[in-house]
């Protein structure tokens, strides 16, 4: 099973990443978790490249190039493997994210990120994505980035994070198979709880 998060700045992926890892452990699962960008020694190294500098430091298409370039190696190095070994992947952030990013976000066309996806990828796509949604000033009030630059992304304008929340919305909403919203302006146990539940309902046997 290869499960993914994505969602905004502030929403708790990892949080919720690293519990649902530790629930599907304590019931035998062998559970890889990961993330992006990064996830493989390669992707790391580009992640550096991403979150770090100004931000003007790439422009809109180099930037999405770093971003599938990483994603390749991630895939071929670490989640294809785990995979293929039986082991269940979640990671932080993936492809959806670049399509709210640098499609919603920066203004690239999704045609132009499909293709690169279907490129990197080979096909292989997430059996479940889990969007945790969150108004953007709850998210960025979460994160500490009223103003605060923490890397090159989080200073942007909320109109812009306004753009990713829809994004994610609107990609979630035209593959309901894949993708289940679910609210992150609640508590952490809940929101655990949701996630729960949603694997128990997607993956019963
Ligand atoms: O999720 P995480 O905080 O680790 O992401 C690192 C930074 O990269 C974030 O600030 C996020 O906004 C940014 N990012 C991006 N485009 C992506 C994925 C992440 O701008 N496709």
């Amino acid at each position: 099973r290869f499960i993914t998060f994505e969602g905004g700045e502030g929403a708790g992926k990892s949080t919720q990443v690293r519990r649902l890892a530790e629930a599907l452990r304590a019931r035998g699962i062998d559970v890889l978790t990961t993330r992006e960008p990064g996830g493989s020694e390669g992707a790391e190294q580009i992640r550096r490249l991403l979150v770090e500098g100004s931000a003007d430091r790439w422009d809109g298409l180099t930037e999405t190039l770093l971003h599938y370039a990483a994603r390749r190696d991630h895939l071929r190095r670490v989640i294809r493997p785990a995979l293929a070994a039986g082991t269940w992947v979640i990671s932080d952030r993936f492809n959806d994210s670049t399509r709210a990013y640098q499609g919603y976000g920066h203004g690239l066309p999704q045609g132009d990120l499909a293709a690169l996806y279907q490129l990197v990828s080979e096909g292989l796509s997430p059996d479940l994505t889990i969007v945790l949604d969150l108004p953007v000033e709850v998210g960025l009030q979460r994160a500490g980035l009223r103003g605060g630059d923490e890397n090159r992304y989080e200073g942007m304008a909320s109109a812009f994070h306004q753009r990713l929340r829809t994004g994610f919305l609107t990609i979630a909403a035209a593959e309901p198979e894949r993708c289940r919203v679910i609210s992150a302006d609640q508590p952490l146990d809940a929101v655990h709880g949701e996630i729960v539940a949603v694997i128990e309902q997607s993956f019963k046997e």
